[in-house]
């Protein structure tokens, strides 16, 4: 049996099962990380009866995937009181002597996406969550990015053009990034509503769009990779899909030759599948890896 949690900033999903068929989850408020891992620990003692084998966690972030680190399992820096410089991996592995394996929760949603949802079977795919901020996972030839920390494909640096929209973004880092021009947030600071109210022929479908779309070519043209999942808040807007695809073409403009691209867009452009449960799931991919 595996053990799963999709760890966010206002919740803990914890799952055990073995893939869509047999989950079983439920949640806890994320509060301070004692009173949190406590509640999860519980859970997984009573649900595994003494038989989990392993654990994945997909993890809100910044955290330290870099195995030879001392710090490596940990979330590194977060706004979030008693988080910071938190062992989770450390913590899970101590609370239920049991292999850990902990990776971003965008990542892990992607896992997911890859095995049992949208992008099933595929050797590279990119899963972004356009929601409170903008996240990214990605897989390429088979194996979730991590390389030097982990992509933050959120912050990607897109062109913005003031005289279109001279809103000049939320992002605390870097203002006009992906996420501070794209994210709900930022829609309502633009827009002066949440994005959920605006009417589906309101101009801000278009220029959002349009920043998603610089977004996915960036992905594309960097990656080459083969799908690309867009889910969160934001993505509930159906409108939305046909107008991204619309301007990827154009940005694109031809240039890369492959039907997936050029014929296949409403593939290659989609939400994911296991809706809610791409990160739960993922989870338990990652629990898999951490038998291996
Ligand atoms: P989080 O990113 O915190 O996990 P969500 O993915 O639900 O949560 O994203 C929340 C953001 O999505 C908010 O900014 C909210 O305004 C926006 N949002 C939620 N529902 C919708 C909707 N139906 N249409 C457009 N935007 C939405
Ligand atoms: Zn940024």
């Amino acid at each position: 049996m595996l053990a799963g949690i999709e760890a966010g900033g206002t919740k803990f999903v914890c799952g055990v099962g073995s893939g869509p068929d047999d989950l079983k989850t439920t949640q806890f408020p994320t509060s301070a990380p004692e009173v949190t891992l406590g509640n999860v620990i519980g859970f997984f003692k009573h649900e595994g009866r003494g038989n989990l084998e392993a654990i994945g966690v997909g993890s809100f972030g910044p955290v330290d995937l870099d195995r030879s680190s001392s710090t490596y399992g940990y979330i590194t820096s977060t706004p979030k009181p008693g988080w910071s410089n938190f062992d989770l991996a450390g913590a899970m592995r101590e609370g239920l002597g049991v292999p850990v394996a902990l990776d971003t929760d965008v990542n892990g949603a992607v896992l997911g996406e890859a095995r049992w949802g949208a992008a099933q079977g595929l050797s590279d795919a990119v899963y972004l969550t356009i929601g409170t901020g903008i996240g990214g996972g990605a897989i390429v030839h088979g194996q979730v990015v991590h390389g030097m920390v982990h992509p933050e494909i959120g912050h990607l640096r897109i062109p913005h053009d003031l005289s279109r929209d001279p809103f000049p973004g939320i992002c605390p880092y870097h203002q006009d990034c992906l996420e501070g021009l794209a994210c709900g947030p930022a829609m309502q600071a633009r827009w002066g509503s949440p994005a959920g109210v605006l009417e589906p022929d309101h101009p801000a479908w278009a220029l959002e769009a349009h920043y998603l779309a610089l977004g996915l070519v960036n992905l594309t043209l960097s990656l080459s990779t083969k799908r690309i999942l867009l889910g969160g808040g934001v993505m509930q807007q159906p409108q939305l899909f046909p107008l991204i695809r619309k301007e990827f073409a154009r940005l694109l403009n031809g240039y890369v030759q492959h039907r997936s691209v050029l014929d296949d867009l409403d593939e290659y452009i989609q939400p994911p599948k296991l809706g809610g449960q791409a990160g739960i799931l993922g989870a338990l991919v990652l629990a898999e890896s951490a038998l291996a």
